[in-house]
């Protein structure tokens, strides 16, 4: 089991960034298995709890937490988990983006609207567009509502809600959003409509076996058709919609483990020894486009798993 707590000495160093971690520094032990003359030991692995919360934050939600911890690391902790928990629905903070091109849910207070612009493409085709600043966390950024949106009545200090908008990276080198043709954009929206909006769902790592550290079970195209499924053996065709589990590989002579991931048919996972908690870690994160994208496996996949509670729980709130 992980342990967070005060550092013993200032002996370990961490693992992560190299320097030493200093006596009472709150640090992450990380529980690991090495062979030794033939048999399998278990060591600690240490590191600054700051680079653990930056860099593995499910080490550090994983983790058993020592009582002498104080108060404001254990609020630290705690946004640590909410953070990495939020499914890639959840309304984020604009300024939190991080990447562009992707479907997005975020909130920010308006600061400044512009006027309404008309605007010709290469194609010749009209639109109107509308760009918005908002302040977020004391981060200026800019959302552009495209057409329909751009109508919207809205004052400074509003409260902006954009559904499904796209990710953007603006000429200040900083994330925007386009709210166009499929987003929902809400003005002070209540509490209860956002609910209702999006999905519900935590995202969930499996402690039934061990895997890598920041590896988790994810759906992914099969790049090529190498792979074998798990289950039926059979081969997955490139460009499949597949499901990786993670864990570790051992070496039959040397005992050595290294990291080794499993390959699945989505419709044979399920079959799998802890299938059900794979399918869970890779249902949770999932993203808006890969749903958008293979709508159909995953109507199927929710026939199949009609008795399998939690799970079309999860699924019927993502499609
Ligand atoms: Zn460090
Ligand atoms: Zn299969």
């Amino acid at each position: 089991m992980n342990i967070i707590e005060l550092s013993k000495s200032s002996r370990a160093g961490c693992r992560f960034c190299k320097l030493k971690i200093q006596k009472d520094e709150p640090r992450l032990g990380e529980e690991y298995e090495f062979s030794m003359g033939g048999s399998v030991r278990t060591g600690m692995r240490w590191f600054h709890l700051k680079c653990a919360i930056d860099n593995f934050p499910d080490l550090v939600i994983h983790a058993d937490v020592s009582d002498k911890i104080t108060k404001d690391v254990l609020e630290q902790l705690e946004e640590v988990k909410k953070k990495a928990t939020q499914s890639a629905f959840a309304i984020q903070g604009i300024s939190e983006l991080g990447e562009e091109e992707k479907t997005v849910n975020v909130k920010g207070h308006i600061l400044k609207a512009m006027k309404p612009k008309l605007d010709i493409d290469e194609s010749g085709s009209e639109n109107q567009s509308r760009t918005i600043y908002v302040e977020d966390n004391d981060n200026r950024r800019k959302i552009v509502l495209w057409n329909e949106h751009t109508k919207l009545k809205l004052e400074k200090t509003d409260k902006i809600v954009i559904l499904k908008g796209l990710s953007k990276l603006g000429s200040d080198e900083k994330i925007m959003v386009y709210a166009n043709k499929g987003s929902k954009v809400l003005i002070n929206p209540k509490d209860e409509d956002l609910e209702k909006s999006i999905p519900n769902i935590e995202i969930f790592t499996s402690q039934e076996w061990t895997k890598p550290r920041g590896k988790f079970s994810i759906f992914e195209l099969a790049k090529s058709s190498r792979a074998t499924c798990n289950v039926c053996k059979e081969k997955i065709i490139k460009a499949e919609l597949k499901i990786i589990k993670p864990g570790w590989g051992e070496n039959e002579d040397t005992k050595q483990k290294f990291p080794s991931s499993a390959s699945y048919h989505v419709s044979c996972i399920i079959k799998d020894e802890n299938g059900g908690e794979v399918l869970q870690e890779a249902l949770t994160r999932l993203t808006p486009e890969q749903i958008d994208s293979n709508r159909n496996i995953f109507s199927d996949l929710q026939v199949q798993l009609k008795d399998e509670v939690q799970l079309s729980e999860i699924l019927s709130q993502l499609l």
